[in-house]
């Protein structure tokens, strides 16, 4: 793969077979013409060409170019798991393997996984990232890339006690935001995960949290029983003053008043109707993990009901504890052969516009005029023909490789 950063003396012309801005339908014979560090004009090339004479053309013949990808959720720490552990059956025959290899691992192990992990999510195609880290071992490593996004220092703690330090003193790249999130509903005691949300609220940021991933969790809310308690129990951690909500997961969430459109709610795998009407209230993100969720066992989320509920939704990994690539490609391709009625535009939006507006860049995630230039040039495998829903759909399904990228 080729790249350019993209400086403000630089005036492109790109054209291709087909654009695709995401925002607006899919262009034949597309162009993208890019001055001063921004996208300035996208259009027909025959239009673009007449009235674009100093502009340096490139022409990238049978390909498609579109925005860089968003993956809203990886534990880039834990690249070094995979293919070590194996895929299960079960939610927790899963995590107690993690929790093994996570004790058994040194924290060089640990960066030097990490390291590889941003290299592969950089080739493809990867440009904003909602990175989790529980030992603050990713933050350099992000913040030295061009990539976009947020880092968030996960929160674990049942017993609660935790005080949270304000981050910004010690990161203050701009490109990268860092807030703290909370790991899910059955590891942060309510007072911590109200204090979490409190404190990305103050600073108008994303609250971040795995939400309805496993049966277990379910379990344990409704009953206060199960599974998840005798591991809280096991592993020290369980706290004597917690009563069962008896509460479905999103349910107990907005019983804390922690669901609102800053709040991304990650995997929402266990959904029962009456969850719908609280989502459609509060209108929470939604990030959504579908390789990981038949790795661990959980099932798939019910995509066409997020959808019906008019909600936000992005796309993410998860960790190579639960996948065996960080590719969002593969995501798409699972959840578009899983729900074949769903448009492929849907698929294409969800991974590069909701990606980005989810985690706050209103100019990245589409191609449009005062958009960054964080573009990328897709060659497929396949015929590429001049009917754009076949385009799409080809572009999900076929194997493909990003031939050039523009950052900026
Ligand atoms: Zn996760």
């Amino acid at each position: 793969m080729k790249e350019l950063q993209v400086l403000s003396y630089h005036h492109l012309l790109l054209r291709a077979k087909w654009v695709v801005p995401v925002d607006s339908p899919s262009i034949l014979d597309g162009a993208v013409e890019i001055k001063e560090g921004k996208i300035v004009r996208v259009g027909k090339f025959s239009d673009l060409f007449k009235e674009t004479s100093q502009a340096k053309l490139i022409d990238f013949g049978e390909t498609i170019i579109l925005p860089c990808l968003a993956n809203l959720h990886t534990h880039l720490e834990l690249t070094s798991f995979r293919f070590r552990i194996r895929p299960s059956g079960s939610f927790f025959g899963w995590v107690k393997q993690v929790i093994k290899l996570k004790e058994e691992t040194s924290p060089v192990e640990l960066k030097e996984g990490a390291k590889l992990g941003l290299s592969e999510l950089w080739r493809e195609g990867v440009g904003i990232i909602g990175e989790v880290t529980n030992s603050g071992l990713t933050l350099d490593l992000v913040c030295q890339t061009p990539l976009y996004g947020y880092i968030f220092r996960e929160i674990i703690g049942f017993k609660g006690g935790v005080k949270l330090q304000p981050l910004e003193d010690y990161f203050s790249k701009n490109r990268i935001k860092t807030t703290y999130s909370a790991h899910a509903p059955y590891t942060v005691s309510p007072l911590l995960l109200q204090a979490i949300k409190a404190y990305t609220k103050k600073r108008n940021q994303i609250f971040a949290i795995h939400c309805g991933e496993s049966k277990e969790e379910v379990e344990f809310l409704k009953t206060g029983e199960g599974a998840i308690k005798n591991l809280l129990k096991e592993r020290g951690q369980w706290n004597e003053s917690f009563c069962s909500p008896g509460l479905s997961p999103v349910k107990y969430l907005a019983s804390l008043n922690l669901l609102d459109e800053k709040t991304l709610l990650v995997h929402l795998v266990q959904l029962e109707k009456e969850d719908l009407e609280v989502l459609k209230r509060h209108k929470p993100k939604v990030c959504v993990c579908p390789r990981s969720n038949l790795f661990t066992g959980v099932g798939l989320p019910n995509l066409p009901l997020l959808l019906e509920a008019g909600l936000e939704i992005g796309i993410g990994t998860d960790s190579l504890a639960s996948n065996t690539s960080l590719s969002v490609w593969e995501e798409l391709k699972t959840l578009y052969s899983a729900f074949p009625d769903i448009p492929p535009e849907i698929f294409i939006r969800m991974a590069t516009l909701n990606g980005a507006k989810i985690l706050g860049y209103e100019n990245l995630g589409a191609i449009c005029p005062g958009y960054l230039p964080n573009l990328l040039v897709i060659e497929v495998f396949d015929y590429l023909t001049d009917n754009p829903q076949e385009m799409l759909s080809s572009l999900l399904n076929a194997k493909k490789e990003v031939l050039y990228r523009f950052y900026g």
